[in-house]
């Protein structure tokens, strides 16, 4: 942003507006707490103020403030198409193509009211009035608090805001572990504690409500379902629908699993596939060089970041296994680089 759109935007919003805020299709840490954090300063402002998710997201993100007042557009999408047709302004958090946001993306594509993307993916579509857009921050929710600093409105961090903000940073960097995560990262958390972050109750609230089928199909997973290509630096695992029916499957439940396959000494490019409803969804990470979010974008209609990304496909498992591997020859000298 330069100084003159700060000084729009800041003009924008001094008078009550009615604000929409969007985040991607599967909500995760980063989405929802960047979303409720925006939430819960521009409320403080006099604004209207609106979450819509495309659809559901982990119930381990529920007890964040402001919960109550998202709206699941694959649930609700009467009340949805209404709010983002009342809008003045919508941000959008955490993607940068209105093809994350599924069918909520023609509403956004036709409404006339200002698009304002907070997000740090890598390459962004061009659909955004304005952007604060930066690969390197660790996550949407910095980009959320450097928004606040850069309306002039430091003081008006909360304990709300803080322990949504703490949860998107906590979530996307790994628990501050990522190479994303720098000193000013610390810098940031570090201010949000003081501004009274739960800390200690957010990882609890984060990492430890798990239920028994979750904790069991990891243990499947590891044990049972962990492919290793030691030739190609490169180890994923799948779940078929049945397995996750088997085992109770709730949202949330796989994520993270992927990283057990990056844990693995030597391995650089690690996949959870997981199929469901027919399509198989698609989890990339990686360690160094190697891109994954070219990867996805190449093979799998997706994107994300250097070591993280996503993608899909619609040719059932066994297919789209046979695709994975088969391109791996095609990234043996990449995959081999430091
Ligand atoms: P995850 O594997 O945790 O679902 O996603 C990893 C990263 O890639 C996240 O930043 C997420 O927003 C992004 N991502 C996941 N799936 C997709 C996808 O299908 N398309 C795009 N463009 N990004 C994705
Ligand atoms: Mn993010």
């Amino acid at each position: 942003m330069n100084a003159k759109q700060i000084k729009d935007t800041k003009t924008f919003l001094s008078k009550p507006k009615n604000i929409v805020i969007i985040t991607h299709w599967s909500p995760d840490g980063d989405a929802m707490g960047s979303s409720l954090g925006l939430y819960n300063y521009l409320i403080q402002l006099d604004h209207k103020v609106n979450v819509i998710t495309p659809n559901d997201y982990p119930s381990f993100l529920c007890w964040l403030p402001g919960n109550k007042k998202v709206t699941d557009f694959s649930k609700n999408p009467k009340s949805g198409k209404s709010l983002v047709a009342k809008a003045d302004i919508i941000f959008c958090l955490d993607f940068n193509s209105l093809k994350r946001i599924d069918l909520l993306g023609n509403e956004v594509a036709t409404s006339t009211a200002i698009k304002f993307m907070i997000d740090h993916h890598q390459q962004p579509d061009d659909f955004a009035n304005f952007m604060l857009h930066n690969v390197q921050a660790c996550s949407t929710c910095e980009l959320v608090f450097e928004f606040m600093q850069l309306m002039g409105h430091k003081k008006m961090m909360n304990k709300h805001i803080a322990n949504c903000l703490y949860t998107g940073i906590m979530t996307d960097t790994g628990s501050f572990r990522f190479p994303s995560t720098t000193a000013k990262t610390h810098y940031i958390i570090a201010s949000l504690i003081e501004a009274g972050a739960e800390n200690a109750e957010i990882h609890n609230r984060i990492y430890d409500g798990n239920t028994e089928g979750k904790i069991k199909l990891l243990g499947f997973s590891l044990s049972e379902k962990l492919v290793v290509m030691k030739e190609f630096k490169t180890a994923y695992f799948y779940l078929t629908e049945s397995e996750l029916l088997k085992y109770n499957y709730q949202k949330g439940d796989t994520e993270g699993v992927v990283n057990y396959a990056l844990s693995i000494e030597g391995i650089r490019f690690a996949a959870f596939l997981v199929e469901r409803d027919g399509i198989v969804k698609m989890s990339f990470r990686s360690k160094g060089s190697f891109d994954v979010n070219q990867f996805a974008r190449n093979h799998f209609g997706g994107g994300g970041h250097k070591n993280a990304a996503g993608g899909m496909s619609e040719s059932g498992m066994k297919k789209t296994i046979q695709k994975f591997e088969s391109l791996l020859p095609e990234y043996k000298t990449q995959l081999n680089r430091k």
